[in-house]
């Protein structure tokens, strides 16, 4: 069936183009914002190191985060985006797969993890997780699996695991396992992160994706995840992973109990190590959301934050080519504005998520690429989808163009 609705909705032939073929810019000119005259002098100046292409430090994206103008922002992070990519948006036809919900943490945001004794604690055995990507296989290019710190699972079941995993769909990526997870697995397995790191590339690891940085701040680590790796750890972990090859994402949860400086340090220490190794493939970017976790002194960001933020991460982050609109977490709506902010991709054809909905989103699960598309289309950006480690793109084609902006026509 899947198969079917791949060949209904991209046309034939099914071919990817290489990076080569995928001209910056895709021949849209970018005209630079003018800033309007009501901004501060030190905004103003700001903004004009910005467009000049020069990094700016952390105290000034504290400045701009704070005192600049949200549409001025979000254009000049829009117009950064539009000069790498011109109007191509981003996206994957991916599924995540959850393998455990236990953990031996407790940390103070998560709804998702459960001990191992409570009723509704799972952990899925190696067939259970490669039935739970049958239904998808034909339409999926990237499997996205992450979970609870498994108080029994040790190096030898994820190897286990990633090699049935990759026998029954060598053509599938895998992108596996948080920074915490394999810290978790290195100290039961009693080994270095490297031998760690090391054995899963062996058994079909191909990627690593950014959760768990949360804020990487220790003091405010210390607050909402106590237990759960250190700034520094985190970013040791990816820099092994750099080294071993194996791309990485980053990630930021924001709206806890940290301020504007601790999420700029975030942005700074996270472009000091891509500065080293050019390893961070995508910078994705979600607030904390407010729900049945445990979080009560939780700020919570407006969706102004979370656009200023998706802003900010464009301007700070120089070095790291994809910024993130996670729509799991931020929804359709604020996703579509975070890509006029700066986000030149979009999470890609989620197919099954518990983290995020326990945690309160609503956005809709099992949505095929053709209303990615159309969400995309929505802002003027043009849908291209890519494979993992954006190498291969193509652009969405669709066999019937909407009419009439999606509203159902009038009979003539
Ligand atoms: S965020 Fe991850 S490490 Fe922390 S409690 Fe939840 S599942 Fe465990």
């Amino acid at each position: 069936m899947c198969g079917d609705l791949r060949q209904m909705q991209l046309g034939s032939p099914f071919q990817w183009r290489d990076t080569a073929s995928l001209s910056p810019g895709d021949g849209v000119t970018s005209t630079i914002p003018s800033l309007p005259a009501s901004l501060s002098n030190d905004v103003r100046t700001i903004l004009e190191t910005v467009l000049s292409g020069q990094r700016i430090s952390v105290r000034e994206g504290v400045i701009l985060h704070n005192e600049c103008d949200l549409p001025t922002l979000s254009n000049v992070a829009y117009f950064l985006k539009q000069t790498r990519y011109g109007n191509s948006i981003f996206y994957n036809r991916n599924l995540h797969v959850n393998q455990t919900n236990v953990c031996v943490l407790a940390c103070k945001f998560c709804a998702f993890r459960r001990g191992i004794k409570a009723d509704d604690a799972y952990s899925l055995s190696v067939q259970e997780y490669l039935d739970r990507i049958e239904p998808f296989s034909e339409f999926i290019t990237e499997v996205h699996t992450v979970g609870g710190l498994h108080p029994d699972w040790d190096i030898e079941h994820y190897q286990e695991m990633f090699k049935a995993f990759k026998i029954q769909y060598p053509n599938i990526s895998l992108k596996a396992l948080t920074a915490v997870e394999i810290k978790h697995l290195a100290e039961i397995s009693n080994l270095s992160i490297t031998e760690t790191i090391s054995r899963l590339k062996n058994s079909g690891l191909n990627s690593i994706p950014g959760g768990g940085a949360e804020i990487l701040v220790d003091e405010i680590r210390d607050i909402i995840c106590k237990g759960k790796e250190s700034s520094e750890e985190y970013l040791e972990i990816h820099k092994i992973a750099h080294q071993l090859e194996i791309p990485t994402n980053c990630t930021m949860l924001f709206g806890t109990v940290e301020s504007t400086l601790h999420r700029m340090i975030h942005l700074d220490k996270l472009r000091i190590l891509q500065d080293e190794t050019s390893g961070f493939q995508c910078f994705v970017p979600y607030p904390y959301l407010p729900d049945s976790s445990r979080l009560p002194e939780a700020q919570l960001a407006t969706g102004n934050e979370i656009l200023r933020m998706i802003s900010l991460a464009r301007i700070m982050l120089d070095n790291i080519p994809h910024i993130k609109a996670y729509r799991m977490n931020i929804g359709d709506k604020i996703s579509s504005l975070a890509l006029l902010s700066g986000a030149d991709d979009i999470d890609g054809t989620v197919s099954h998520e518990e983290i995020m909905h326990l945690a309160g989103s609503t956005t809709p699960l099992n949505d095929l690429d053709v209303d990615l598309a159309t969400l995309i289309e929505s802002v003027g950006g043009v849908a291209v989808e890519r494979n993992t480690d954006y190498t291969q793109f193509r652009n969405f084609r669709r066999n019937n163009p909407p009419d009439n902006n999606g509203l159902p026509m009038i009979p003539s």
